[in-house]
């Protein structure tokens, strides 16, 4: 018998499976089993990808896999399935799917951890203490402390009284001492307290059970008890003997969410994300691999958790751009959700208060269910939106960062000993210039996109096409030559709070004062209890803790996110601004939310300030379908890297070489835009070039087929290759 491998080769940028004999000791290998095999004149590690009878390696050329390295397959059946299919379907390779399969936590050879626990045995202290030479003076000092205690750490035993003593203790047999496998990861007990569902919840949980034939979107308002109805849909799981899998957005910042499921499912709760430590990752994966924990709760790489047997799968905030992995390997969670939901025949659930346009796209066409909560659990109203013209304020002479009404706002809720939010919108710097006097903000002559600003060049570019423009010095539309970056810093709303307001404590939550996990939930629990306060941060604030006394939300600048190059920016606004905007009057308070735009006649603002998604999806998908974006084109970037610059830009070069054959044949259907550096120039060194394009949706899988397989021929150890579908980003 022969087993296809998968070498894991570090630096390989090629996909390497070899066939291998499988000696008759190994008779009993299986798929997914890891194994050592000789590598050139190396031995290296390796994956079962499949078993078979016959090779086309000669007989006097293959070579013998040299043992196996774990007692049972490290993967799952299902998790090479899926591999197979990332590989076929989504361009990925299938050492990728075997690494996200195999996280390096688990790979890295760290050990499950114990405590050793020592007790007495009473039968030998007399027997002991008697034949006790007088110098030992340790020794009944031992025993009187653990006699007083019962049972204690081998650790704080040793640190009292040296390994030394302990140690012959326990050979002698007085000390008696057991191993225990203990769970690195903190988590609090269960209290299994069970709220009754509302007839709304009740309703969405039966749709998304009867669901398991396609997913299921639960659009619910925020403070609808969507978490309740996912929680009910799990409970109903297990009771089913199945397991649950529940993703969340950047988890590290959603503390909140892993204690709701750890107070109502205890030690059935494991828990995935990045910022745990290496030993936290290794139990937690090794927990759900031996079916401990029935239930992951965890951030996006999740979805590759070791589950069997799934009886629902959950994305929650399902919109959220956290989902998408977008550097290598790349891949969309929803696509390795749908395929895990349909091995299992389990449901799907996309949960959120304002869905993807795609998304909701595909619940009007009926390839995905849709359930619906309009209306909040405590039947609370929203907090309203008000919003300020900011060309106005600057027409007053006011050209601070911080509006008339906004000042006055904070001014209110400081006086009423409540809580104020100042939402930065703002990720690293942003990058469109804009006019300071009539919003106009330059974009391309050829596309409906703004243009970036690339500092390194000194130029205004397209994003979409790559054409180039001079950086404006004054504005065209009114002449005014006040051109600003649309950038603003936490730091200086900070200090001009400071200012304004003596004696009102401030807090900041950015990357600058977020230095660690723990920074984060210092500084909001302090804010927590600082009445009155102001916190001013960036997307940090949009996540984490309810705080009651919350009664104002400010939004600084919100165009920022609008007017980001994606065909997204739209969508992504409108979401941001809901859920920043749900953070006010959680409770008594009542809650203001105050919108700060130079476009304050922008429909994603006029529908946002009224929470009415629905009017907004209709507007946005009806510009999708003329302008021929995603749901209804593809858009593919290529992103073609590699140190060596020459090289790229040939393999660039003979891929626009390529495609030009397919406009000849595929006409207006098939669309590329000329390729161009990406405005991230160089990553770690790595030339980026991409080449976007865009084609009608009926001839995408002959399209795909096509550019995978002269993708394929291009891409070498010296230049990666990367596809991706619908980016959000072009960065
Ligand atoms: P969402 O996730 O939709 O924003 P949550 O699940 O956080 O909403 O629920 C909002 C609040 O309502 C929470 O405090 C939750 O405990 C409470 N809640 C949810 N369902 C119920 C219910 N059936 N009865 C009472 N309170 C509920
Ligand atoms: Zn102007
Ligand atoms: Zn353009």
């Amino acid at each position: 018998m022969f087993a296809e491998i998968i070498v894991d080769v570090l630096s390989s940028e090629v996909d390497r499976v070899f066939d291998y004999n499988i000696p008759l000791v190994l008779a009993d290998l299986q798929v997914g089993d890891r194994v050592l095999v000789p590598f050139g004149n190396r031995k290296i590690e390796g994956y079962v990808i499949s078993i078979k009878e016959t090779t086309d390696v000669p007989e006097d050329k293959i070579k013998s896999i040299v043992s196996k390295l774990d007692d049972k397959p490290l993967i799952k059946p299902e998790l090479i399935e899926l591999a197979k299919y990332m590989k076929s379907n989504l361009y990925l390779r299938l050492l990728d799917g075997v690494r996200l399969a195999v996280p390096t936590q688990v790979r890295s050879g760290v050990k499950d951890k114990f405590e050793r626990i020592i007790s007495l045995n009473l039968d030998m202290v007399d027997e002991y203490l008697s034949n006790l030479s007088k110098r030992n003076k340790n020794a009944p000092l031992v025993i009187e402390y653990v006699r007083q205690y019962g049972k204690v750490d081998y650790t704080t035993l040793a640190k009292r009284f040296t390994n030394q003593t302990i140690n012959k203790m326990i050979e002698s047999g007085v000390l008696k001492e057991v191993k225990n496998k203990v769970r690195r990861l903190a988590s609090e007990n269960a209290e299994r307290s069970v709220c009754e569902l509302t007839k709304l919840q009740l309703k969405a949980v039966a749709e998304i059970e009867k669901s398991k034939d396609k997913p299921i979107v639960l659009f619910g308002v925020t403070g609808s008890g969507k978490t309740e109805v996912y929680m009910r849909v799990i409970e109903d799981a297990l009771k089913d003997g199945k397991t649950a899998l529940m993703l969340v957005p950047e988890i590290s910042l959603t503390p909140q969410m892993v204690r709701v499921f750890n107070k109502r499912f205890g030690a059935d709760v494991a828990v995935l994300h990045s910022a745990l430590s290496v030993g936290e990752k290794h139990d937690e994966w090794f927990r759900i691999f031996n079916g401990e924990a029935k239930i992951v709760v965890g951030a996006r790489s999740a979805i590759f958790a070791p589950l069997e047997n799934i009886g629902v799968i959950i994305i929650d905030e399902e919109h959220d751009g956290s989902y998408l992995s977008d550097s290598n390997p790349r891949y969309q969670t929803h696509d390795i959700a749908e395929f895990r939901a349909k091995y299992n025949a389990c449901p799907l659930v996309l949960g959120s208060a304002t869905p993807a346009i795609e998304t909701f796209y595909k619940t009007e066409t009926k390839e995905y269910n849709r359930v619906e909560m309009p209306i909040r659990v405590n039947q609370k109203p929203m907090p309203k939106i008000e919003i300020v013209d900011m060309c106005n304020e600057f027409r007053l002479g006011n050209s601070s960062m911080l509006s008339g009404n906004l000042l006055e706002k904070l001014d209110e809720t400081i006086k009423a000993n409540n809580q104020a939010i100042l939402f930065i919108n703002r990720r690293g710097f942003s990058s469109y210039l804009m006019c300071k006097e009539c919003s106009y903000i330059p974009k391309c002559t050829e596309c409906d996109a703004s243009l970036v600003y690339h500092k390194q060049d000194g130029v205004l570019k397209c994003h979409f096409c790559g054409k180039k423009f001079r950086v404006l010095t004054k504005c065209p539309d009114c002449g005014s030559d006040s051109i600003k970056l649309g950038a603003t810093g936490t730091q200086q709303v900070v200090e001009i709070l400071e200012d304004k307001f003596p004696g009102v404590k401030i807090f900041r939550l950015d990357n600058d004062s977020v230095t660690s996990k723990d920074a984060y939930s210092k500084i909001l629990g302090e804010f927590g209890k600082t009445k009155p306060s102001i916190l001013v941060g960036t997307q940090m604030v949009t996540k984490g803790h309810d705080f009651p006394s919350v009664s104002l939300v400010g939004i600084i600048d919100a165009d920022i996110s609008l007017f980001n190059y994606s065909y997204k920016a739209s969508e992504t606004t409108f979401s941001l601004m809901t859920q920043v905007s749900g953070r006010a009057g959680r409770s008594e308070a009542e809650g203001r939310v105050v919108l700060q735009t130079y476009v304050p006649k922008n429909p994603v603002y006029l529908t946002c300030a009224n929470y009415d998604y629905l009017k907004f999806y209709d507007k946005e998908i009806n510009l999708r379908e003329t302008t021929k974006f995603p749901p209804f084109a593809r858009l593919i970037r290529v992103l073609l890297t590699s140190v060596d610059e020459e090289l790229v830009k040939n393999a660039t070069h003979s891929l626009i070489m390529k495609l030009k054959k397919f406009r000849q044949q595929y006409g207006k259907d098939f669309f590329f835009l000329e390729a161009m550096k990406s405005p991230v120039n160089k990553i770690k060194n790595k030339h980026r070039f991409q080449i976007v394009m865009r084609f009608e949706k009926s001839i995408a899988d002959s399209v795909l087929c096509e550019l995978y397989s002269i993708l394929d021929e291009l891409r070498n150890s010296k230049l990666s290759v990367f596809v991706e579908n619908n980016p959000q980003s072009l960065s």
